[in-house]
């Protein structure tokens, strides 16, 4: 089965300027955004401008060239945001939901950034 990408969807709206964004970073092949209901102090959003449903479907379908674009405009900004923990930062954590299990909420691939506090355990124990 083959993904099927939703053009709809509130992130390739932004892409098209159809809604606007607070933009932090914008290269040839990547945007990033504020989150519009910050989970943290720092909560940035990086996307691919390609129409890519959620990570493995970039990882194993997107350029080279947009990879690499991706993950150097992410380091990027975490060094923009000071956050580098071994520059002095507080650190900080990346997120990216995919599917129902994850409760990814938009279907456009997305990095999620979040510093400026301490985030806790990386996932809610499950109760007993
Ligand atoms: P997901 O649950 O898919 O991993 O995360 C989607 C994220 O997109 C959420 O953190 C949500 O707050 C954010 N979001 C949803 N709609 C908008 C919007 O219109 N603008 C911005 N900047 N962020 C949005």
């Amino acid at each position: 089965m083959a993904y099927i990408y939703d053009d709809q969807n509130i992130f390739a709206k932004i892409l098209r300027g159809e809604i606007p964004n607070q933009t932090v970073l914008e290269t040839a092949h990547t945007l990033a955004f504020n989150d519009i209901q910050p989970q943290a102090p720092i909560h940035v959003l990086v996307i691919p401008k390609g129409p890519y449903v959620c990570f493995d479907h970039f990882c194993l379908e997107a350029s080279e060239a947009e990879i690499v674009d991706f993950h150097r405009a992410a380091g990027e900004i975490c060094r923009q945001l000071g956050v580098q923990p071994g520059m002095g930062g507080g650190g900080y954590r990346t997120i990216s939901n995919a599917g129902e299990a994850a409760v990814q909420d938009v279907p456009h691939y997305h990095l999620h950034i979040l510093a400026g506090r301490k985030l806790g355990p990386m996932l809610m124990r499950a109760p007993g």
